[in-house]
């Protein structure tokens, strides 16, 4: 690959004919091909060289350009939670709940799967409260090869109407920090389901990407948490936060049924290219 710095040096290129990084001193944010992903690690400039961490390139770097193949059996059956539900209604903006809208999501998301010829697991159909590791062993149980969380972001502190946009999230590596772990507290134990690291980036990549090219919500990366119901996974999986309930364009986009139906056909079809890419295993 070919590397050059652009303008002020503050910003790194790192591309060849199909895929292009874009680094930027002292951040902890990389753009590929156009789509913000978050590093474990900053980007430093050491004797004039900009540092990437060897964690970034084994458990980002090189899965983007390699995209792992799939060694068990071809992707039939996806388990869809939608977050929350009964006595947990998740992030509440007025009367408007997000045990709602995920489930709303989660029926449009099933539809076009099923047109697609997957098999659909819900792990919650009804509005009814479970807990988050129930969710994970449910969808451990049902023979899914896939999982995907729905979810819908809140924010209230200062600055709330400046923060908008999508997010989706797979399981940190182990011995990483989290994207949204300020004191960046590493964990070295690993959880059975970073046997998936790969393949979870892939269909974090592969579905934020679809849901960027198809719906207007703005980019907030892909990034990487140890969320319950990921971390106990048997199955590659991610977790979708589809916009904020606590800013208006997202809001109107979400209370939206058609919107909310392109957001749904647009995760489908980041799950159809996941599918094609893994089972195949040839790059991008
Ligand atoms: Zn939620």
């Amino acid at each position: 690959m070919h590397l050059r710095p652009i303008a002020s040096k503050e910003e790194m290129l790192l591309t060849n004919r199909w895929t292009r990084f874009r680094f930027r001193k002292d951040s902890d944010r990389v753009t590929y091909n156009e789509v913000e992903f978050r590093l474990s690690d900053r980007i430093t400039i050491e004797s004039g060289r900009f540092r990437v961490s060897q964690r970034d390139i084994d458990s980002l770097m090189a899965p983007l350009l390699a995209p792992p193949k799939r060694s068990v059996r071809p992707i039939r059956r996806i388990a869809i939670n939608a977050g929350h539900g009964g006595r947990d209604p998740g992030n509440m903006e007025g009367r408007r709940m997000e045990k709602t809208l995920t489930l709303d999501l989660a029926t449009d998301l099933a539809r076009h799967l099923k047109a697609a010829g997957l098999q659909v697991v819900f792990i919650r159909s009804t509005d009814r409260f479970i807990e988050l590791p129930e969710r994970a062993e449910a969808a451990n149980r049902s023979g899914a090869d896939l999982y995907v969380s729905l979810h819908f972001n809140g924010f209230d502190g200062p600055g709330s109407d400046s923060v908008q946009g999508l997010e989706t999230y797979c399981l940190t590596p182990a011995g990483a920090p989290s994207s949204n772990d300020a004191q960046r507290r590493g964990r070295m134990a690993g959880f059975e389901a970073n046997r998936f690291d790969r393949e979870n980036l892939t269909l974090a990549h592969q579905v934020h990407r679809a849901i960027l090219d198809q719906t207007p919500l703005a980019d907030r990366g892909v990034r990487r948490a140890r969320f319950k119901e990921l971390t106990l996974l048997k199955m590659p999986g991610i977790l979708v936060e589809g916009g904020y309930m606590s800013h208006p364009t997202d809001t109107r986009l979400m209370e939206s049924r058609k919107s909310r139906d392109q957001l749904a056909a647009a995760i489908a079809d980041g799950i159809l290219r996941h599918k094609k890419l893994v089972e195949r295993g040839a790059p991008e």
